[in-house]
């Protein structure tokens, strides 16, 4: 009996190890690229003109023009769930500052700020945003996970969009602070 499982354990083994590869690959973000294959990543960053993605050791820069967007693999649960993440607690736009002094020192570099109080936008949405800010990062980035972490430490709220929502987002954002009250009247 014990020598059968001796021979069963390695094809066990590998059997596995194709079962727990394959889910690791499903669990990776992929650019979409123009006219190409989509390119599954280990990690990717946005920066200004285009994406750092990094596969094994190597760290590679595309341009932005080559990518159409990026994809993030969607945990089962928010697979379901239309509504966005979101995080309780207290807040007031006077304590950015601690948010962004915690971007600055895990990604040296800012706190990518989509919007800081009130904008344009947000006031013909008929939303009072005074209190809030929005970063454009993707909630299931590698610097939005962390961001949320951060703001789920802090009891600091906020509302993580996956995409858009008519007349509340444009696309996937982090909004900080509490939910925008409707302004009265519309
Ligand atoms: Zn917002």
């Amino acid at each position: 009996m014990s020598s059968f499982w001796k021979q069963l354990a390695p094809s066990l083994m590998i059997l596995l190890c194709g079962f727990v590869c394959a889910q690791a690959q499903d669990e990776k973000p992929s650019l979409i690229l123009k006219g190409d294959r989509p390119l599954v990543v280990d990690e990717v960053t946005e920066s200004s003109d285009g994406y750092w993605y990094k596969r094994g050791n190597v760290t590679t820069f595309i341009d932005r023009e080559r990518v159409v967007r990026v994809e993030y693999p969607k945990p089962p649960a928010a697979a379901e769930a239309p509504e966005p993440l979101e995080g309780k607690g207290k807040w007031q736009l006077a304590d950015a500052q601690k948010v962004q002094d915690f971007f600055i020192a895990k990604f040296k570099k800012p706190l990518p700020l989509t919007a800081f109080g009130q904008s344009d936008l947000h006031t013909r949405w008929g939303l009072d945003h005074r209190n809030g800010m929005d970063v454009g990062l993707h909630p299931d980035s590698v610097e939005g996970r962390a961001l949320i972490e951060f703001l789920r430490n802090e009891s600091i709220p906020f509302l993580a969009f996956r995409g858009p929502v008519p007349g509340v987002a444009t696309g996937p954002h982090i909004h900080i602070g509490n939910r925008s009250p409707r302004v009265s009247g519309r």
